[in-house]
C-alpha cells in the first residue's frame, strides 16, 4: 500500500484476473479505469481508496458501504451511540485487519458480506436490548 501512495499520480492499475494494466478514461465522475478485455468487468477509480475489482466485487462494496454508512450516519447512530471511528475499530478487530487497512474499497466479496453481517448483528442486539426493556 505504501508503494502505491508513493507513485499515486502515475500509479498503474492491475486487472486481477488477467494481470493486464488497465485503460483510463475521463467520465463525468472522474477518472475511470478500466480492463481493456471485452468480456472483463474489472474496473476503479483513480485514487487510493479502492483497488480494481469486477461488477459482481464492486455491487458487494457499495452494499456493505450503505449498510456500514447506515450505523453512523442515520439514526442507527444515535440508537448504538458509536462513532464512525468506533465502528471501524470494532469492524477491523472482527476481521483481524488493521484499522488502516479496513476499507471497503479494498474488500473481495467474502469481507464485504461479514460487513454486512456485522452491520446486520449490531442492529439486531440493538433491537433485542430494547425488546428486554420493554418485556
Ligand atoms: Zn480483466
Amino acid at each position: 500500500m505504501n508503494r502505491k501512495k508513493k507513485y499515486r499520480s502515475k500509479v498503474k492499475k492491475i486487472c486481477p484476473k488477467h494481470k493486464c494494466t488497465l485503460i483510463n478514461a475521463f467520465t463525468v465522475y472522474g477518472l475511470r479505469f478500466e480492463c481493456p478485455h471485452d468480456d472483463c468487468t474489472v474496473a476503479c477509480w483513480n485514487g487510493s481508496t479502492s483497488t480494481p475489482a469486477d461488477l459482481e466485487t464492486r455491487t458487494m462494496r457499495i452494499t456493505a458501504h450503505k449498510e456500514f454508512d447506515m450505523l453512523w450516519k442515520a439514526e442507527w447512530r444515535l440508537r448504538l451511540g458509536l462513532t464512525r471511528q468506533e465502528l471501524y475499530k470494532r469492524l477491523a478487530k472482527i476481521l483481524t485487519l488493521e484499522v488502516c487497512k479496513t476499507h471497503i474499497g479494498y474488500f473481495d466479496i467474502n469481507l464485504c458480506s461479514k460487513v454486512i453481517v456485522f452491520a446486520e448483528q449490531l442492529k439486531s442486539n440493538y433491537l433485542k436490548k430494547v425488546a428486554r426493556h420493554e418485556a
